[in-house]
């Protein structure tokens, strides 16, 4: 699937004479009129400009992260990668819905990886594919640092605490003390 190819760079002198300070973009190439100090014409150019394939064939995000997932800033705001990658490449997202990973790989952002699905759908999936590990009931048993940062991705996405401590079987207090880092404050 090729998504993007180089562009011949256009003439610049019209717009150097019209005081416009003109660039093109690091990934396609062409002239655009840039915000700040973006390096790239469009988001879908951003996202391209940012991934390390793996040999699951995923696109990995090598900007910053949100807990486990990617998150990519463009002309001041701030999107969820793989949120970005399905709009751009896919289509838009249906009211109330996620963008789920076939391939459990929060960071991947190839939009093959991606479907539509349910909060319900997201977690059912990590569940069963043990991302999330169930069991621990101990209110004060540590939680590996992947839980940790699931627990504040879900937060992030509007998960309610007592919700979260459902999922991961601990206190809401015990939730709400990990989200807010008021433990293991290294991670
Ligand atoms: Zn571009
Ligand atoms: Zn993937």
């Amino acid at each position: 699937m090729l998504y993007y190819m180089p562009l011949l760079n256009y003439n610049n002198s019209f717009n150097d004479i019209k005081g416009i300070v003109m660039k093109n973009c690091i990934k396609c190439g062409i002239e655009y009129k840039p915000k700040a100090s973006e390096k790239s014409c469009s988001i879908k150019c951003k996202l391209l400009s940012k991934f390390k394939a793996n040999d699951a064939g995923c696109w990995i995000w090598q900007g910053s992260r949100s807990g486990l997932y990617g998150k990519v800033r463009f002309n001041s705001k701030t999107l969820s990668v793989h949120k970005a990658s399905y709009k751009e490449f896919v289509g838009d997202i249906p009211f109330g819905k996620w963008v789920c990973h076939k391939c459990d790989t929060p960071a991947c952002f190839n939009p093959d990886h991606l479907f539509i699905g349910s909060p319900s759908d997201n977690r059912r999936d990590a569940v069963s594919k043990k991302r999330i590990k169930m069991g621990i009931d101990n209110v004060f048993s540590h939680f590996t640092y992947t839980q940790i940062l699931e627990m504040r991705s879900l937060k992030s996405e509007g998960f309610t605490y007592d919700r979260i401590a459902r999922i991961f079987n601990c206190s809401v207090t015990h939730a709400y003390n990990i989200i807010k880092n008021k433990y293991r404050k290294e991670l």
